[in-house]
């Protein structure tokens, strides 16, 4: 059962985040009480963008604000990804892996259709940060996260850090 007051920032390596999130049947109170939850976390940790699974939730929602303000905030549930435009290669973070940063390649323009809070099936265009986030969030969907996507360089960079964070979930878990 659902409970969106139970739900908290998960990090790396916490099997959630690994695997792929399953569609939401019914917006229900349930779902909107989860999306302000993870607007709030957003929010606190100062990020641009939240997925259910960064939440702890097997969920196929996610929500961005392309300032990182609550007033911008904005609820994407089922979401399906049409990127476009050119590759840049910008960097990029993760509220689930703190302390990593890498330039990742991504189309500079996106097309998201999602359900939003009332139900209703909407599809908004972005480009820059913003359809940047919507690629980084449905990748956290599909059970990918940006080192997935680390050339063998940027492994080898962030060894060190993931091996950390491996060790505080372990400490955290124990
Ligand atoms: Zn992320």
């Amino acid at each position: 059962m659902l409970d969106p007051e139970k739900c908290g920032m998960t990090r790396f390596p916490a099997p959630v985040l690994a695997e792929r999130a399953k569609p939401i049947e019914t917006v229900d109170d349930s779902i909107r009480r989860l999306a302000a939850k993870m607007i709030d976390l957003m929010i606190e940790f100062k990020g641009v963008g939240l997925a259910g699974p960064q939440a702890g939730v097997d969920l196929r929602i996610f929500v961005a604000s392309p300032d990182g303000t609550r007033e911008n905030a904005k609820v994407y549930i089922n979401p399906e990804i049409e990127p476009a435009g050119p590759i840049e290669a910008v960097e990029e973070g993760c509220l689930s892996l703190p302390g990593i940063f890498a330039k990742i390649r991504r189309n500079t323009q996106c097309t998201v259709t999602a359900t939003d809070l009332d139900g209703n099936r909407c599809t908004e265009s972005a480009e820059g940060l913003l359809a940047r986030a919507f690629q980084h969030e449905f990748d956290h969907l599909e059970g990918k996260l940006i080192k997935d996507r680390f050339s063998r360089i940027q492994q080898i960079a962030a060894r060190r850090r993931l091996r950390e964070l491996m060790e505080d979930y372990e400490s955290l878990s124990s």
